[in-house]
């Protein structure tokens, strides 16, 4: 990615950022709300047609406005993630692609999210006319009485029948599978239902060429938490979390799939473009509510911090009605953040910390700011010439890691002016 060089387009803003040439698109609508979501999605049955393609207009012409702003020309990953985009009536689903497709011509890589109830033969050929790429399907389970907890609805049956689908539309298909699924007290759910291993072994019979396996996060006030609370289930034990981890893991590295960020396994070259963006720092915007751009400062900020590079973060009201009128929330990041986000970001992937990129971004070695830490993991840290990353047994204690780091960059970061 470039800065805009010759001052030909755009604002001070554009010409001083990365211009981003990635794009994310939320479209929060469901087909109804899932135990364990804390996203801001709606399920669709509480929404008018109208609404929706309300949304759907205001969505686009937001995003063009981003496009102008920013000076983009032309993107190199979309996504259009949610919330569930298939989940849209056809003919707003269209809607919205070809408005995408209209603004973001032949990105190299085109993804859309879409659950299994609302994958169709129509939503498929819909997504081939406009020119996506990709689908990331979100199975979760294959165990009928986990997909029952996690309150999908969706059965085992149609989520296989929803990658086969998409599998032979010739797009590439990623799937989702959440791991540590809480089971009823006392139940014994380990030796209950196909294996985390067994699903994935599953999948990748399916044709999936990508997999992402999360582990459940009990986000406050939601129906799962609550159930635990109320002591009606039980999360599983670490050890039996990374024993199921270490199986699934063993299947995947099997089948040529490397887990090449925290949650995320694929063949070498068939990583998700997109997310790398993210996990490189790189500028990409965001429409839709809810919806977050990250503009790179190359140089001195245009956003205020006139001494160091920072970066904008601007955040899309979550609002459904209101979100044409704007009301978008931006905020300068400054340095210290930006460095401790590159830090964050970086050492989720097995590409690790590009320790050049870092010293020309911040004027300062990335091991400056936290030496100790990187001495302290030295065990589980891999150095090259350029890059610093960890290995697999210190990514299953990036949290840890993380933290160290952030605690050693508080007392080490200089002030502005003084590297
Ligand atoms: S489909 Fe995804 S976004 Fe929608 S309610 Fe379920 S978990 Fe949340």
């Amino acid at each position: 990615m470039e800065a805009l060089a010759d001052g030909s387009g755009g604002s001070a803003e554009a010409q001083a950022c990365l211009v981003p040439r990635s794009l994310y698109i939320h479209v929060p609508v469901c087909a109804s709300k899932c135990a364990y979501c804390d996203f801001f999605s709606l399920p669709a049955a509480s929404w008018s047609e109208s609404r929706m393609a309300g949304l759907v207009d205001a969505t686009i012409s937001r995003l063009a406005g981003l496009i102008s702003r920013f000076g983009c020309d032309g993107f190199d990953t979309v996504y259009i993630g949610g919330g569930t985009p298939t989940a849209l009536p056809a003919a707003l689903f269209d809607r919205l692609l070809s408005g995408v497709a209209a603004l973001a011509a032949s990105p190299g890589e085109w993804t859309v999210e879409a659950n299994p109830e609302s994958l169709d033969e129509g939503a498929i050929a819909t997504m081939l006319a406009r020119g996506v790429s990709r689908v990331s399907l979100g199975v979760q389970s294959l165990d009928p009485a986990r997909l029952a907890i996690l309150g999908r609805p969706h059965s085992a049956e149609s989520a296989t029948r929803a990658l086969a689908l998409a599998a032979g539309s010739g797009m590439r298909v990623s799937a989702d599978l959440i791991a540590g699924i809480p089971w009823p007290r006392g139940a014994g759910g380990a030796a209950e239902g196909p294996s985390l291993a067994e699903q994935v072994s599953l999948l990748l019979d399916l044709g999936i060429a990508h997999l992402s396996v999360y582990d459940l996060v009990l986000e406050d006030d939601t129906a799962l938490a609550r159930a635990v609370e109320a002591g009606e289930l039980e999360v599983p034990q670490e050890d039996d979390l990374a024993e199921e981890r270490d199986g699934a893991e063993a299947v995947l590295s099997a089948r040529g799939f490397r887990r090449y960020e925290v949650s995320n396994y694929a063949p070498a070259g068939l990583e998700c473009a997109h997310n790398l963006v993210y996990w490189k720092m790189g500028s990409y915007i965001g429409s839709g509510p809810g919806a977050v751009s990250t503009l790179q400062a190359t140089g001195p900020s245009p956003w205020g911090r006139a001494a160091w590079p920072s970066s904008l973060r601007i955040e899309e009201a979550q609002e459904i009605d209101g979100y044409a009128k704007g009301g978008a929330v931006e905020s300068p990041i400054g340095t210290k953040e930006s460095a401790y986000e590159t830090i964050m970001m970086s050492f989720r992937t097995v590409f690790g910390l590009d320790k050049t990129a870092f010293r020309r971004r911040f004027g300062i070695e990335a091991r400056s700011l936290i030496g100790r830490t990187l001495e302290a993991w030295a065990g589980q840290l891999i150095e090259t010439r350029d890059s610093l990353s960890l290995d697999p047994g210190g990514l299953d204690l990036l949290n840890r890691f993380l933290v160290d780091c952030l605690i050693e960059l508080d007392g080490t970061f200089p002030a502005p002016g003084q590297s």
